[in-house]
């Protein structure tokens, strides 16, 4: 298992995390699905997939993450692919392989993605919570067997399936690097995708689980500083990692705006620096461009 991410991270070195893989491949050319989003990549466009992850690479990523964001069973079977679980699985973190054999020069952690995605996009089409709670554990084990050298669990944003995920992902024994998205509604932090629901309240008990590494992940750049401070304030005194979305994919959210440029993120990413953060990457609207602006900071500071 890679674990000199870790080792650096712990010495207050800086490591860098790869940028979107969604919205490569479909800058790319790749179709991406309104049910299971970019899951059947792995499946059907696996040469460009590992073409991403090998661009991350050369871009100076020191971990790159598997391409099963959306490719829990309970949303392959939403579209009828539940029985290709386990080949689209393996064949995403086969592509992640593959990159790093071709063109790794340095060490490269691979990190298994798990998020909380529902469905086709519709919270109201979660399983059973049980069935949710199998279907964590299920990739989460694969990914472990596979070979991935940690767990990045992807816009945690609430207790109710959060803790789920989370929890499949700590007993696997892998490094979890735990991803948190906020959003701020004015007069506070919000949870990402419900305005309704308070940021600050979910932290506790989340942090206390002791994930290896807390990261502010899928959450505008102007609103990090702010979720920081809260991971900080909750009592969080491990590594602390940041990787915001640039832009937002279609059908997680309402569109930002401008994109940021690679300098525009490398400014805000060296603020993130300064307060404590050592694990730096870009989610949605980030591409490999982005991802040698940070590795710049680890390599040269600013
Ligand atoms: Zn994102």
């Amino acid at each position: 298992m890679e674990t000199a991410w870790l080792d650096r991270l712990r010495d207050g070195r800086i490591v860098v995390l790869d940028g979107a893989t969604g919205g490569e491949l479909r800058r790319r050319g790749v179709d991406l699905s309104g049910e299971v989003w970019s899951a059947l990549a792995a499946r059907d466009h696996r040469d460009v997939l590992r073409e991403i992850h090998a661009d991350y690479i050369r871009a100076g990523a020191d971990i790159i993450t598997t391409n099963t964001f959306s490719s829990s069973r309970y949303v392959l079977e939403s579209a009828g692919l539940g029985h290709q679980f386990a080949e689209i699985n393996r064949q995403a973190v086969a592509a992640a392989v593959a990159a790093r054999t071709d063109v790794a020069e340095r060490p490269v952690a691979i990190a298994g993605s798990i998020s909380c995605f529902p469905p086709r996009f519709d919270p109201t089409r979660y399983p059973s919570r049980e069935a949710e709670r199998d279907a964590y554990r299920e990739l989460a084990v694969l990914l472990a067997e596979e070979g991935v050298d940690l767990l990045a669990l992807e816009m945690i944003q609430d207790i109710e399936h959060g803790a789920l995920a989370l929890d499949a992902a700590l007993e696997t024994g892998l490094p979890v690097c735990l991803g948190l998205s906020a959003r701020s509604s004015g007069d506070g932090l919000t949870a990402y995708d419900d305005p309704a629901q308070l940021f600050e309240p979910l932290l506790r008990p989340l942090l206390e689980r002791s994930p290896s590494v807390v990261a502010i992940m899928h959450t505008p750049v102007d609103v990090v500083g702010e979720a920081l401070a809260a991971v900080v304030a909750a009592g969080w005194e491990r590594p602390l990692g940041a990787y915001p979305e640039l832009d937002t994919e279609p059908g997680l959210g309402a569109a930002t705006g401008a994109m940021t440029s690679p300098i525009e993120l490398a400014t805000a990413a060296a603020g993130w620096v300064d307060a404590g953060v050592r694990l730096l990457g870009g989610c949605c609207g980030a591409g490999p461009e982005h991802i040698a602006a940070l590795a710049a900071i680890r390599d040269h500071g600013r």
